[in-house]
């Protein structure tokens, strides 16, 4: 199936793609699907079954939450997450559901809300919903959260010819290599490359002023990162300190330029620190392909544009195709998830497709955009993903910052050389999936490895 970069970059809420944002939209999907079938009216009860890592950190990812507010036909980009606390306090207090927002239903938290210690063979981010009406089931489908809020169905695994999503593009590309290639024969830059594929599905003008909107939104969510305080909820007690490096910021004077870098790294560890933060909070972000990883983009962005005076809107536009580009090469070949690959897919992943973006709106030759890519991928290889309580705070808002300065590494090192290198970015990425592979389920967004038992409470 074609991705767009529509899909890469959504607007959701925090503080996971795979945990909340992809289990909100199959809940609300499932709604949908009573109501559009005339099933609703007969509803009476609904049970949601979690398995795999949905089960294993679904409390601390608020993925039980997440399929509450989907039942009640709320959506992830839709939703006003102030709302949120007060919506599912009434369910939890009152045992009652709006279904599809309208069908009100018992809905007893303890015996309808199941997390399972067991898999589905698919994915390991499985859901089942089921409604009944007095006994007898009214419907049931299986859900996969296979990454960046994307959802799979069931039925499009038993019947994927009957998937006609599909979309003819003019410069279809599935390896890095496949790419450099188009461009080549072209004469396109990888930006105008994936403009020229978003345009099979809109103008080009709706293509401008849709990532406009995405990074409106992402600016949204670094300003109420640097504006708000205080404890993270989920009982880790971490406090938010974006705010604060902020104010210290500003006190230190003018930021250097591009170019000079030890201070422009400091705002860098900000912007990353500042979505992060508001996505472990629950907040209203981006996914950059994920929630988890949501910091590295647009951080990298924020870095150029704040510290580029000639930045323009159109760069914004070139850096966020450039991503997808790479985005889509990682999601096809190997995964953006970390419940399947660990924390290389979603940290990795993004740290090379900000590099990719940033080396594209830099002047880079589409060979040094590979480049760039592939080191920062590379250096990504093998990372885990152990988040402590099974919360997107430790490591992940850190980590965000760490690696958003090692994709700005990664294209200042590209931008010495001519693009010709040693191992490709369609090899590190096969890498990445292999090593996914290997990789002991203790260290895939279970909570069951690393950090997650390092981690003592005292
Ligand atoms: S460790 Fe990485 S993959 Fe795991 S939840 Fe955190 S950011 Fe996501």
């Amino acid at each position: 199936m074609a991705i767009s970069v529509f899909d890469l970059f959504k607007i959701g809420i925090g503080p996971s793609s795979s945990h909340t944002v992809g289990p909100m939209r199959a809940a609300a999907t499932f709604a949908q699907a009573l109501r559009e079938q005339g099933l609703l009216a007969r509803a009476q009860r609904v049970e949601v079954r979690l398995y795999g890592s949905l089960s294993a950190t679904g409390v601390g990812h608020a993925t039980d939450r997440a399929c509450l507010l989907g039942l009640m036909g709320q959506w992830p980009d839709r939703i006003d997450p102030a709302t949120i606390d007060s919506r599912i306090g009434q369910v939890l207090q009152e045992r009652c559901l709006m279904l599809d927002g309208s069908q009100p239903l018992t809905f007893d938290y303890a015996q309808d809300m199941l997390l399972l210690d067991e898999d589905l063979p698919y994915h390991p981010n499985a859901m089942r919903l089921e409604a009944f009406d007095s006994g007898a089931s009214l419907l049931s489908q299986t859900y996969y959260s296979v990454g960046g809020g994307f959802i799979v169905e069931q039925a499009e695994i038993d019947q994927p010819a009957g998937n006609s999503q599909a979309v003819a593009l003019p410069y279809e590309f599935g390896s890095a290599e496949q790419l450099l290639s188009l461009c080549k024969v072209h004469g396109l830059s990888v930006a105008q490359l994936m403009m020229g594929n978003e345009c099979a599905w809109r103008p080009e003008a709706d293509v401008r002023e849709g990532l406009l909107r995405i990074w409106a939104a992402m600016r949204e969510c670094v300003n109420n990162g640097l504006r708000n305080e205080g404890i993270l909820p989920g009982g880790l007690h971490v406090k938010r300190r974006a705010a604060k490096l902020h104010r210290s910021l500003q006190e230190l004077g003018k930021p250097n330029v591009i170019g000079s870098t030890l201070s422009a790294m400091e705002w860098v560890n900000l912007f990353a620190l500042a979505v992060n933060e508001e996505n472990a909070a629950g907040g209203r972000m981006v996914t950059a392909p994920t929630n988890g990883a949501a910091g590295i983009i647009p951080a990298v962005l924020h870095y150029y544009m704040k510290f580029n005076p000639t930045s323009s809107d159109a760069d914004v536009v070139d850096f966020l195709l450039a991503a997808a580009a790479v985005g889509i090469l990682c999601k096809k070949n190997a995964s953006i998830s970390g419940a399947e690959v660990g924390c290389q897919g979603e940290v990795g992943s993004a740290c090379s497709m900000a590099a990719a973006g940033l080396a594209q709106v830099l002047g880079a030759t589409p060979p040094q955009l590979e480049n760039a890519a592939e080191i920062a991928l590379e250096h990504n290889l093998g990372l885990t993903c152990d988040p402590v309580g099974g919360l997107v705070q430790v490591p992940c808002i850190e980590r965000n910052a760490i690696a958003a300065v090692k994709a700005i590494n990664a294209v200042q090192m590209a931008l010495r050389g001519d693009g010709e290198h040693f191992i490709s970015l369609d090899r590190v990425i096969r890498t990445m999936r292999d090593t996914g592979a290997d990789m002991h389920a203790n260290y895939k967004e279970t909570s069951r490895g690393g950090l997650a038992v390092a981690f003592v409470e005292c």
